[in-house]
């Protein structure tokens, strides 16, 4: 038997085996017609139905109302940052955004092109390793647009573990890195969004929930293709949507579904994180940068001591099967992304080479 290849990615990223087997198995002759999925009208029956499908199986998995909507956009999670402000900024209430790594801080200087966007925290000086309660921000007033966060910074490997409230001012979160990794309360959100290609799917699609009442605030001089209404209103089919990425995008919300659903996914995360987290902590050779409180159930960063030792590391790894490790290039050192599709034997056998590795090189 070949050794298994665990892809440890953070994005585009490992997908669940059987969502590959099943695409594979449907994509020249889908579900009888013929032909291609990738082939078929978006106005045909059958990518209305796989359409239809996606939005209910993810309303059921993360608990979504009706006063909600749920849309399946392109142009990646870039292009909200720009689509946010554009829609939801308010004349006259300044737009929060708390900075705790480089997607928000993008999302951040974005918004400014727009209007009075201000940095409620920054974790910039301490090299986005920590995210301060949030009772600790300044200038978190109630009379703002809409207060923005990331919920899990994929570089940094920090992630949030509570939801940062005001009251009355509705909360956007970023979810593209950690997006039904855990039960969340959709309630607490006027919208979040993630490009899929984490924890949903492959990249082409990213999908956004956002609250109707909240769109409605959009004003009538915004681009077509850039006002949420128009998506709204045509059930994300006003123009051609990217009809396989959201194929493919059901096909993990019925995975989800069949291992149990957010309860599972967590319990599941949780138990490879603690895996790493507690070897990375009780050994002499690897350390993680990310502040203990805020670490990350989904992108484990981690170094070595000594750091002359981490491009061997990752070579050598990579040798036997466990891919894609290098940290991201403006931070180096080594990044284990941890997603729902990872199975534990991945990280077990990560753990078990890290171990290995150190004491070759002791
Ligand atoms: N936000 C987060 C948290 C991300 O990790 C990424 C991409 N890695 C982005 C936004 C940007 O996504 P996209 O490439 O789809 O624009």
């Amino acid at each position: 038997m070949t050794n298994p290849v665990y892809n440890f990615s953070a994005g585009p990223a490992t997908l669940p085996k059987e969502v590959m087997l099943k695409a594979q198995a449907e994509f020249v002759d889908f579900r009888g017609i013929g032909f291609g999925l990738i082939e078929a009208s978006h106005r045909g029956p059958a990518f209305q139905q796989i359409i239809d499908e996606a939005e209910a199986d993810l309303r059921e998995i993360a608990g979504i109302p009706d006063t909600y909507s749920v849309l399946f956009l392109q142009g990646g999670a870039s292009t909200q940052f720009a689509m946010i402000p554009m829609n939801l900024m308010v004349d006259g209430k300044p737009a929060l955004y708390a900075d705790t790594g480089a997607w928000a801080a993008k999302a951040l200087k974005e918004a400014k092109l727009f209007g009075d966007a201000r940095a409620v925290f920054s974790g910039k000086q301490d090299n986005y390793t920590t995210i301060a309660p949030s009772t600790e921000w300044e200038g978190m007033t109630g009379d703002a647009a809409y207060l923005y966060i990331c919920s899990n910074n994929t570089i940094f490997g920090t992630q949030y573990h509570d939801v940062p409230e005001i009251d009355g001012v509705p909360l956007i979160a970023d979810m593209s890195s950690d997006i039904l990794c855990r039960p969340f309360d959709v309630n607490k959100f006027g919208m979040f969004f993630a490009g899929a290609q984490k924890n949903l799917g492959p990249a082409g699609v990213t999908v956004v929930v956002i609250r109707k009442d909240l769109a409605e605030r959009a004003k009538a001089s915004i681009p077509t293709m850039l006002n949420y209404n128009t998506h709204i209103d045509t059930g994300s089919m006003f123009n051609t949507p990217p009809v396989f990425a959201i194929y493919m995008v059901g096909l993990v919300l019925k995975w989800i579904k069949e291992k149990g659903g957010l309860a599972a996914m967590d319990k599941a995360n949780r138990a490879k994180a603690a895996l790493l987290y507690d070897f990375i902590d009780h050994s002499d050779a690897y350390y993680g940068p990310a502040n203990p409180a805020n670490r990350s159930l989904m992108n484990v960063t981690f170094r070595l001591n000594n750091p002359d030792l981490e491009p061997a590391f990752i070579e050598q790894a990579s040798a036997i099967g466990l891919k894609s490790l290098k940290g991201h290039r403006s931070v180096g050192g080594m990044r284990a992304s941890i997603y729902n599709a990872m199975p534990k034997a991945g990280v077990e056998k990560l753990v078990e080479f890290m171990a290995d590795f150190a004491k070759k090189n002791a």
